[in-house]
């Protein structure tokens, strides 16, 4: 009996959890070095890659191979800089996960997850799918025990002098729990 209990508690934590597609299952490289991340952390950051928007698997792919060819090859870093990436496809693909210290956002690196969406979003916001996959990622990840219950929200902008996430999808974050510039 006390199995079967413990089964369903088991079932009920997974199923709050959306599908993330491992970096083997996007086909991504290895990283080249990583440090592990003391979890949980305190913030959650969002970003856009001021880049092409993309609505297929595929496509999202190919956005995500390029980002991360172009943090290991240009910018010589040791793997993808964020922890997950999002695409209006509505799929989650994970970067440096939830326990490695990422490379997004200066100060911060240490002690947030690093969340991006796929995309340009100065003048329109991500569509309906990719917003709530940033959601479930989030709710997934104070599930996990990898974000604090009390965890802050904050755009790229408001640690770093940038523009990211864009203006149209910074002024909706503002609007989403536990935001604090
Ligand atoms: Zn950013």
């Amino acid at each position: 009996m006390l199995q079967l209990v413990a089964l369903f508690i088991l079932c009920a934590c997974a199923n709050s959890c959306p599908t993330i597609f491992t970096k083997s299952q996007w086909g991504g490289r290895a990283p080249t070095c990583q440090s592990s991340m003391t979890t949980p952390v305190l913030y959650v950051i969002i970003h856009h890659t001021a880049g092409a928007s993309c609505s297929t698997k595929s496509a999202c792919i190919t956005q995500v191979k390029n980002v991360q060819n172009y943090h290991m090859k240009s910018n010589g870093w040791c793997d993808i800089g964020y922890s997950f990436l999002v695409g209006e496809d509505g799929n989650i693909y994970e970067g440096r996960g939830w326990a490695t210290v990422g490379a997004h956002a200066p100060n911060y690196n240490s002690n947030s997850i690093g969340i991006n969406v796929i995309g340009t979003f100065t003048s329109r916001n991500p569509n309906t799918a990719a917003q709530n996959a940033v959601k479930n990622l989030i709710k997934c990840g104070v599930s996990k025990g990898y974000i604090k219950a009390n965890y802050i929200l904050k755009g790229h902008r408001n640690v770093t002098p940038t523009e990211c996430p864009g203006n149209t999808f910074y002024n909706t974050i503002k609007t989403w729990p536990k935001f604090k510039a």
